[in-house]
């Protein structure tokens, strides 16, 4: 018997995150259109490539991306597929150290510079302590990931506005109970180049700022949903405990009340 449903954080059931990658120096504008309306995401960079031509510099880094999340992309943003191990390794970890030094907390997270991935190399990434990793296969979903380290987005931002109001009508649908991530990647550069700066303005203008969705970078994303994963219930289903060290939200069947189960706590209602 289903005794509750998991809920984003605030009780939500959709949730937010964009990705965009190569550290150019275009996000300063993107991140301008994010911020003013709240949307928050991921930006994988490339530490072997900062100051040249039309990328950002090091010293842009943490204050530009405060608030959001910064990855790793690899060190020269090289073929991975193509790499011997000690490359791979390499490559990560050089990355993860130097975008640490920048960012001040462990990085985590990548995206697959051209979107080139196989076993061995996800493999090899659990090895250098990434935890997810985006690829660029559209699933026009929005759906989680059974593998963290094949995190297929939902579309390239080309495709974002064709996908928010289906976004935003699932609201209108209440049998659908399961948790909605709509995920958006792409690379700044392409606004200028494609003079569509207008589009992700629009998108953002869309979905911002509303009481219905939580705003989240891919990491807060899988932290979230391993602390959802650890909630454990009673066998009669009446009593639910939260060992993770974060809330978790849920929705009680029955009651069909929202409620947050804050971090070590136990809560208990009727059966
Ligand atoms: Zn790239």
């Amino acid at each position: 018997m289903k005794t509750m449903f998991n809920r984003w954080p605030g009780g939500h059931f959709k949730c937010l995150t964009l990705s965009y990658d190569d550290g150019v120096v275009e996000d300063r504008e993107l991140v301008s259109i994010m911020n003013r309306h709240g949307i928050r995401g991921t930006f994988h960079l490339n530490s072997g490539l900062f100051g040249t031509p039309g990328r950002l510099n090091s010293s842009d880094v943490a204050s530009l991306y405060a608030g959001h999340e910064i990855s790793t992309h690899m060190v020269m943003h090289p073929f991975p597929t193509r790499l011997t191990r000690e490359e791979i390794l390499a490559e990560t970890l050089e990355d993860r150290r130097s975008l640490e030094a920048l960012a001040g907390y462990p990085v985590r997270g990548m995206s697959y510079p051209y979107g080139d991935y196989d076993a061995r190399v996800i493999e090899l990434l659990r090895a250098c302590g990434i935890e997810y990793a985006r690829t660029v296969r559209s699933t026009g979903q929005f759906d989680l990931p059974t593998d963290w380290l094949e995190w297929h987005p939902t579309c390239h931002h080309h495709e974002c506005l064709t996908h928010a109001d289906r976004f935003l009508e699932t609201s209108k649908e209440p049998w659908r109970q399961g948790l909605f991530c709509f995920y958006v990647w792409g690379h700044s550069y392409e606004f200028p180049n494609n003079k569509n700066w207008n589009l992700i303005e629009t998108f953002c203008d869309k979905l911002g700022h509303r009481d219905d969705i939580w705003y989240a970078t891919n990491m807060e994303i899988v932290d979230y949903i391993r602390a959802v994963r650890e909630v454990r219930s009673s066998a009669d289903g009446t009593l639910l405990y939260n060992p993770s060290a974060q809330s978790v939200w849920l929705t009680i069947v029955k009651t069909g009340e929202n409620c947050e189960l804050k971090a070590g706590q136990t809560i208990r209602f009727p059966a």
